[in-house]
């Protein structure tokens, strides 16, 4: 085994039960037998981590104290366990955020996204705000030369928007995206690149919803202005949508979701919503709607598809909005809490 010099490294740990996250030094972890241990170079902040830094009720009742936090990186393998096979040390990574058990019988079918044992990088375990992370070599994915650090940093989020985007075929389709974040707006992209006709994508902050434009949808609706039930006749829709992607959490989307679909209608839902959100089930029945729960990224043809869409020209530029050093990880969490940004890098280089 090769082993790293240093003994302890920079890391942002949430360290107390209270809002905000400290940068402390730590030890840099031990890695096992089936492990590689990550150089970290760029990282990325999810809403998750919003969650967390912000101390909300699910952060509560979710996040071991202390612990190192983040899940979207990429980074360097700087050294394998001794059953490690496929990788080498120099390979450039980024890696599935999800370690799936293996002995279910999800997994053993090689179903690992629908692992009902999932733990999650930054969530459960230590995360890769930090100089080194260290995790199962298995969730290690190599990334292609010509994807740069800045993209390869969010391929997590970018798995999600691809997972709940390919849920259903979008070509020649009319598609609703409800929700402006950084995954509705690669969600746009993915949306135009593999073919939808109109792509209508909606969220009550006009900063995100000019991303969502830049990345590729035809018409955006802010909702505090606009109903989407008479905005889409304009678009020479006279049916309804015929795919809906609900990635806001907000139940008003949700239930507008349902009411702007088509007969038939396909809906992957990804957004998380707060709470329990109580919606018109007839509109759903009587219309014959599909729905598909989306949870994580499916292991690994998500991370394949989205490899190979990067590589013919799927662009999703748009949504990086900030570049920090994790020195100034402060105003990267300020500026995220401010709306104010699509995704927001952290350089650990
Ligand atoms: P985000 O919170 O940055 O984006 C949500 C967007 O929804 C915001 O821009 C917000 O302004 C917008 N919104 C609020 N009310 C709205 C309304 N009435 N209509 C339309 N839009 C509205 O989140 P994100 O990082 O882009 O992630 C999207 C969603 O997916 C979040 O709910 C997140 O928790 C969830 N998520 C789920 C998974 C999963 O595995 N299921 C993984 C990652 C994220
Ligand atoms: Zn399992």
């Amino acid at each position: 085994m090769a082993s790293i010099k240093q003994k302890t490294m920079s890391a942002l740990v949430k360290a107390e039960k209270k809002p905000g996250l400290w940068l402390q030094e730590v030890p840099v972890p031990e890695y096992g037998h089936n492990d590689v241990i990550i150089k970290i170079h760029k990282t990325a902040i999810c809403g998750t981590d919003m969650h967390i830094y912000n101390w909300d009720e699910w952060a509560q009742a979710t996040i071991p104290v202390p612990m190192v936090v983040g899940h979207e990186y990429v980074g360097e393998v700087v050294a394998l366990g001794s059953e490690v096979k496929g990788l080498e040390i120099g390979d450039r990574v980024s890696g599935e955020g999800h370690l799936t058990c293996g002995h279910c019988r999800n997994c053993r079918a090689g179903k690992r996204h629908l692992c009902r044992n999932t733990t999650g990088v930054g969530v459960n375990r230590s995360g890769c705000f930090a100089e080194y992370l260290v995790i199962p070599a298995g969730n290690a994915f190599k990334v292609h030369e010509s994807i740069s650090d800045d993209v390869a940093s969010m391929l997590d989020p970018l798995g999600n928007a691809t997972h709940t985007a390919l849920s259903f075929d979008l070509v020649g389709e009319d598609v609703l995206i409800t929700g402006a974040g950084p995954i509705g707006v690669m969600a746009c992209a993915i949306a135009k690149h593999v073919g939808a006709r109109h792509i209508v994508c909606t969220d009550v902050n006009d900063y995100r919803l000019d991303l969502a434009k830049q990345a590729g949808a035809t018409r955006i609706v802010n909702v505090m202005r606009e109903d989407i039930l008479e905005v889409f006749p304009t678009l020479g829709m006279t049916e309804g949508f015929d795919v809906g992607l609900e990635m806001s959490g907000n139940a008003l989307a949700l239930r507008s979701m349902f009411k702007a679909m088509h007969h038939g209608g396909r809906v992957a839902l990804l957004g998380i919503p707060p709470k329990e959100v109580a919606v018109d089930w007839n509109e759903i029945i009587f219309k014959g709607l599909i729905l598909k729960g989306i949870y994580g990224r499916e292991m690994f043809e998500t991370w394949y598809k989205m490899s190979a869409m990067l590589q013919n020209g799927l662009d999703v530029s748009a949504v990086i909005t900030h570049h920090f050093s994790f020195k100034e990880f402060q105003q990267g969490f300020d500026i995220l809490n401010s709306g104010k940004s699509g995704k927001v890098i952290l350089d650990w280089s």
